[in-house]
C-alpha cells in the first residue's frame, strides 16, 4: 500500500466504494465521476503507478478482467458499445496515479465525446516511426 493513494485505500476497503467484482488481485468499482452511467474502473490491489510499472502477469490479468467486465457490462446495461481507456501520465489525462482501466458504456447518439480529430500519417512520419521502433 502506498500512503495517500486513494485507490490503494479503496482496494483495501479503507475508503468505501461500490464494488462490482473482487478477487485476490483486483477490485472493480463504479467511478464516482462517471462519463456515463455504469462507468467502472478495474483496480489492482497492489500499487503500481501506471502501465509501464505493472508486472507482465498482472497487466495480462487486468486486461483479461476488463474483457470479462465488458461482457458483463454489455449484458447488464444492454449498451451499444464500450470504450476501454487506460491513461498513463498527466499528459495523457491520468489524475489518479494508481494503474486503472476505465470501462465506459456507450449508446448510439449518446453525444459523449471521447475522441480526436484524425491527423495524417505522412510518409516522413511513417519512415521516422518505423525506424525509431526498429531501434528499440
Ligand atoms: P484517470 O483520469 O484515468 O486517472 O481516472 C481517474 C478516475 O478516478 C476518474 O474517472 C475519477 O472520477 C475516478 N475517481 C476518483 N476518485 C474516486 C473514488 N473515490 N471512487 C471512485 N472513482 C474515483
Ligand atoms: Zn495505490
Amino acid at each position: 500500500m502506498t500512503e495517500n493513494c486513494i485507490f490503494c485505500k479503496i482496494a483495501a476497503g479503507e475508503i468505501p466504494s461500490a464494488v462490482l467484482f473482487e478477487d485476490e488481485d483486483f477490485r472493480v468499482i463504479l467511478d464516482v465521476g462517471p462519463a456515463a452511467k455504469g462507468h467502472m474502473l478495474v483496480l489492482p490491489k497492489q500499487h503500481f503507478a501506471n502501465l509501464y510499472e505493472m508486472p507482465d502477469e498482472l497487466a495480462g490479468k487486468a486486461f483479461i478482467l476488463a474483457k470479462k467486465m465488458a461482457r458483463k457490462m454489455k449484458k447488464a446495461l444492454n449498451c451499444d458499445g464500450i470504450n476501454v481507456l487506460q491513461n498513463n501520465g498527466e499528459a495523457a489525462g491520468q489524475t489518479v496515479f494508481h494503474f486503472h482501466i476505465h470501462l465506459i458504456p456507450r449508446y448510439r447518439n449518446d453525444m459523449l465525446k471521447i475522441g480526436w480529430k484524425p491527423g495524417e500519417l505522412t510518409q516522413s512520419d511513417k519512415a521516422e516511426l518505423l525506424k525509431k521502433f526498429e531501434e528499440e
